[in-house]
């Protein structure tokens, strides 16, 4: 998985760190211009796959900066502003940006909105066979086999053995299957990843199958032979 490039567009240094600090800590690629000119230099050099672009800049104002990105790249845009109001919110979305977010926001908000823009921009990847010991899952058709027997998933089974099947031998956190299977975190007392396991476990070993979820203890959970 490659990280996800991120260029910060805001004047104001204390928010630009938070912003920074936050999605650091989340795994993305960052980087801070201070105003819209320095903003649009650093897109073009490195075309980041989301902005986060500040309304109120010196110079080129972030409606300005937001029409211009538009113009040379396909970055995902998540405008930034103090004002509340609706109208604003309309010439921001017709400048091009993708969402808005007004000030004051948590962290936790502008991540949850910064990762549903990425998902959206994500290409629509094409159908593949993925593999694993005598696992097949088609992500065309959404078909699972174990060797010649085919296994009926429902719509969030079939999302977490992909991400299994996806990331095979490597320790999948609660957190990180929460976020990527339900796009939201339950916060630490839901036993749904429990309750999904057992299912694809019950699923994948009728027949005397070997087990190939396993749990790792005070972790999560890693797809593998033994
Ligand atoms: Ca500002």
């Amino acid at each position: 998985m490659t990280r996800a490039r991120i260029l910060i567009i805001e004047d104001e240094s204390r928010i630009a760190q938070l912003l920074d600090r936050g999605l650091k800590c989340e795994g993305f690629q960052t980087s801070i211009a201070p105003d819209g000119r320095a903003g649009l230099a650093s897109a073009r050099e490195n075309p980041p796959d989301l902005v986060i672009l500040d309304w109120m800049l010196p110079g080129i104002d972030g409606l300005e900066v937001c029409r211009n990105l538009k113009a040379v790249g396909d970055a995902a845009i998540l405008m930034l502003t103090a004002r509340n109001d609706i109208q604003y919110r309309v010439n921001g979305l017709e400048a091009g940006a993708d969402d808005y977010l007004v000030k004051p926001f948590s962290i936790d908000e502008l991540i949850a909105r910064v990762r549903a823009l990425l998902r959206r921009a994500a290409p629509i990847s094409h159908p593949e066979v993925l593999r694993f010991s005598d696992i097949a899952l088609d992500t065309g058709t959404r078909r699972a086999y174990r060797g010649a027997v085919a296994i009926d998933l429902t719509a969030k089974e079939y999302q977490l053995l992909e991400l299994f099947m996806r990331n095979p031998r490597q320790v999948l956190t609660r957190d990180v299957i929460y976020d990527r299977v339900w796009g939201y975190n339950f916060g630490g007392a839901s036993n749904i990843i429990e309750v999904y396991v057992r299912y694809l476990r019950k699923k994948t070993e009728v027949q005397g199958g070997s087990r190939l979820i396993h749990t790792v203890r005070g972790m999560g959970y890693v797809l593998r032979e033994d």
